[in-house]
Parts: C-alpha cells; sequence; structure tokens
C-alpha cells in the first residue's frame, strides 16, 4: 500500500477489536496500535508504584517519567515487555479508572498521535474515530450485546485457567461501558461518519472480511 491510511477502530470492551485489528493490520501490512494496552500500561504502573488517582503531582511526576511503545507486537513501558503483566482483571478497571484523568487521556492522545502521524496505521480504542485519529481516513465503531462480549471474555479468561464466573465477567463489561459512555473526557461514541458493525452472531473471519470490505 503506497499511500498513508489511517483506519480507527472503537467500540465497548470485548467487541473484538483488537482481534479484527491485528488480522487486518496483518493482511494489509501495517502496524497495529493497541490504545487500551497504553491505559493498561499507565493504570498498572499506578497502581504498582502507589500513585494515587486524583490529579496531583504525583502523577504529574510519573506522566513525566513514563514511556510506552510497541515493539514488534510487544507493548514496552519504560523498557520492559508488560504484555501478560496488564491483562488481568484488576489491571482493567485500573485502565479504565485512569482513562478518566485528564493529564493521562493528554499524555498517552500525544503520543498515539504521533504513532499515527508517519505511517498507515490501525488504532483501537474508545476515542480514535472521535478524537485521536478524527481525520482518519476509515473509522468503524465495532459493538456487539454485552452478554456475548462477556461470554467472549469468560471463554478467554478460563482458557488461562483464570477462575472468574460470567456472571461477574458480564458485571465488569457493564462496569467498564459505564465508565467509558459517561466519563467527561472523550467518552466512547460512535463518530458521526464511522460506520458501526454489530458483530453479535459474527465469526472473526466474517467481522474481518466485513471491514476489509468497508475499506475502499
Ligand atoms: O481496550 P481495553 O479493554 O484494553 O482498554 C482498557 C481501558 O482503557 C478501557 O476500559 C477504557 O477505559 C480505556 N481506554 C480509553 N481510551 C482508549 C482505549 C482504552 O479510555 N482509546
Amino acid at each position: 500500500m503506497d499511500k498513508i491510511i489511517r483506519i480507527a477502530i472503537d467500540g465497548p470492551s470485548g467487541a473484538g477489536k483488537s482481534t479484527i485489528a491485528k488480522a487486518v493490520a496483518s493482511k494489509l501490512g501495517i502496524d497495529y496500535i493497541d490504545t487500551g494496552a497504553m491505559y493498561r500500561a499507565v493504570g498498572y504502573k499506578m497502581d504498582r508504584d502507589g500513585v494515587p488517582f486524583e490529579e496531583c503531582e504525583a502523577l504529574e511526576k510519573m506522566l513525566a517519567e513514563t514511556d510506552i511503545d510497541f515493539v514488534s507486537g510487544d507493548i514496552i513501558l519504560d523498557g520492559e515487555i508488560v504484555n501478560t503483566l496488564i491483562r488481568t482483571p484488576e489491571v482493567s478497571m485500573l485502565a479504565s479508572k485512569c482513562s478518566a484523568l485528564p493529564s493521562v487521556r493528554a499524555k498517552l492522545v500525544d503520543i498515539q498521535r504521533g504513532m499515527g502521524s508517519r505511517k498507515s496505521v490501525i488504532m483501537d480504542g474508545r476515542d480514535i474515530g472521535t478524537n485521536v485519529l478524527k481525520d482518519a481516513e476509515y473509522k468503524i465503531y465495532l459493538t456487539a450485546s454485552a452478554e456475548e462480549r462477556a461470554q467472549r471474555r469468560f471463554k478467554e479468561l478460563q482458557e488461562k485457567g483464570e477462575q472468574q464466573s460470567y456472571e461477574a465477567v458480564l458485571a465488569d463489561i457493564k462496569a467498564r461501558d459505564h465508565n467509558d459512555m459517561t466519563r467527561e473526557l472523550n467518552p466512547l461514541r460512535k463518530a458521526d461518519d464511522a460506520i458501526e458493525l454489530d458483530s453479535t452472531g459474527m465469526s472473526i473471519e466474517e467481522v474481518v472480511d466485513a471491514v476489509i470490505s468497508n475499506l475502499q
């Protein structure tokens, strides 16, 4: 692909954004940027280092000393690969909580815009089409019912040997939807010019094909 294209994929937790974005990136030979992993890395670091969640000096100082990057698909926090450390249910909630903090969003959005300015990318998150890459060439809003999203996450956790009930996973998904959709700063919503895709009942291949067929 010669000309630079930016594809924004937004939607609620567990809609399959990262699976779909990764598959589309590999089909098109472009980079995939998982912005949720960046919020997870910040939430993880705040918790690990005991940085309070209020807007304050300690948080500003921590953010100034935080480096987040992707190298060959790995997320690197201050030089350390944190792929698995950030994929726990606790870090999911911490990510959702810290994503409401203006200084956290300002820092991460800045990094994301830099990543999306030099080369073709597919970036997934909550505010990519509405804020980070407002002028993206393609915007997709990927959804699925809360029950289907919880079922998928529950299966994933079971395969990893994690002990969480389906009810707990569903409650977690609904709590994160609520946080993400009602926060003051860049809440999750479909951009006016995004194409909405409801993946309920669709296979991964079907969704990937639907996304690609919209990139004309
Ligand atoms: O996508 P993922 O579930 O890994 O994202 C973790 C959390 O990070 C989300 O629940 C959301 O609160 C936050 N997030 C965000 N903006 C983004 C990506 C993620 O607020 N662009």
